[in-house]
């Protein structure tokens, strides 16, 4: 066995995307201890970083050491205790994924299904909301990953607030894709993923949680579930100890350890939260919108229709109907992989073998991309 050098790829997917030179090389830098104060000085940055992102002030911002996946579990089992009712909106596979984790914590879940390719319908939640009082939580995918379509957060959100609800929000493809506004729109507790409009290699799981969901975690009567993901825990190391009667104050006295961060991909997740600064969340919106059009005329002149109506489609993850001509779906994909060193996204569930999910997200939403697409679609589809 040899060391690994894999051929570079265009990744085109539903993630992850392409990670810049810049990010890669900062994962390469010397690796220090989880507790030496130069990376407690890098922890505090990414919170701050994270904040600039997710468009909050909340001090419970940080990156779970762990994927999308985690930080999508660290709210649910976090907010949820045994008994509780959640209302879970499902238009795709990750909403389904919500309930999966609403049941396994011991709640109850009710269910609001749309089809895959439509938002989630605020008339159906508010309808669920008022019928069914007792629910603590909404839960909504901001952006599915699965079909290609937005949400409404705002309108969700405030609904929620109306009805006494918390609500849990995945924005892990909407994050630095299209605007995210937690503070803005109330949302009580949100989760997303580095590799996605971020831009960093997979593996870590940014999430905030604002000032009520913080107040229904100490009202817990039954412990966290999960002692790994257990925000009581792990605040001692991201935050220092906080004293229960004041709560909000920043008094720390030092860190405590509770797992090994994974210190490198810490480096990368700054890497890559600097960019993002640097180029303004408006830039970064605007950017995933003009590459989006670029692709969308192209792919249009090609003979492919778009699976979601252009009022909520998402720019960063565009959704195709593969044309009647094409009989093998799945060897177009392998030579794009093969030949042009491109990897796009194939359908999932109902709609596999009928779309494909062709990525523009972080860096991969670039004019060379689109041309690399493009051209190489052409060619396969002759
Ligand atoms: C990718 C994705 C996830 C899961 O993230 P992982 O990093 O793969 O665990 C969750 N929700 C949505 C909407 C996603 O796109």
């Amino acid at each position: 066995m040899k060391p690994f050098h894999p051929t570079p790829k265009t990744l085109m997917g539903p993630g992850p995307s392409d990670v810049p030179a810049r990010i890669l090389e900062a994962m390469a830098r010397p690796t220090v201890g989880h507790l030496d104060p130069q990376f407690i000085t890098l922890m505090d940055e990414i919170k701050t970083l994270l904040r600039f992102a997710f468009q909050t002030e909340n001090a419970l911002t940080f990156p779970v050491s762990a994927p999308g996946s985690a930080g999508m579990e660290t709210c649910f089992v976090n907010l949820i205790e045994p008994g509780d009712t959640v209302v879970v909106c499902v238009n795709g596979v990750f909403g389904g994924r919500m309930v999966e984790n609403v049941t396994r914590a011991g709640a109850t879940a009710v269910v609001i299904s749309d089809d895959w390719g439509k938002p989630v319908d605020p008339q159906k939640v508010e309808d669920t909301l008022k019928a069914h009082p007792e629910a603590k939580i909404l839960a909504f995918v901001h952006a599915e990953t699965s079909t290609g379509v937005l949400s409404d957060a705002k309108v969700l959100c405030t609904l929620a607030r109306e009805h006494d609800c918390l609500t849990i929000v995945d924005a892990v493809t909407s994050l630095g894709g299209v605007p995210v506004k937690v503070d803005e729109w109330g949302v009580d507790a949100i989760y997303s993923g580095t590799q996605k409009c971020l831009s960093v290699p997979p593996g870590l799981s940014p999430i905030s949680f604002g000032p009520r969901a913080i107040a229904a975690i100490e009202a817990r009567v039954t412990p966290v579930q999960s002692w790994f993901l257990d925000l009581s825990l792990v605040m001692n190391y991201w935050e220092g100890p906080r004293s229960n009667s004041d709560s909000g104050s920043a008094k720390k006295s030092g860190r405590s350890y509770h797992h090994t961060a994974p210190i490198n991909a810490m480096y990368a997740l700054h890497e890559g939260l600097l960019m993002l600064h640097e180029e303004g969340l408006e830039a970064a919106f605007a950017r995933h919108q003009t590459q989006h059009e670029a692709l969308r005329e192209g792919l249009e002149a090609l003979g492919f229709s778009f699976l979601v109506e252009p009022d909520y489609r998402l720019p960063q993850l565009n959704t195709v109907c593969i044309p009647e001509r094409v009989t093998d779906e799945a060897a177009i994909r392998k030579n794009l992989l093969e030949k042009h060193d491109l990897e796009i996204g194939a359908g999932l569930g109902a709609l596999a073998g009928k779309v494909w999910r062709i990525g523009l997200m972080g860096a991969s939403a670039c004019p060379a991309n689109v041309e690399q697409c493009l051209g190489a679609l052409k060619q396969e589809l002759g």
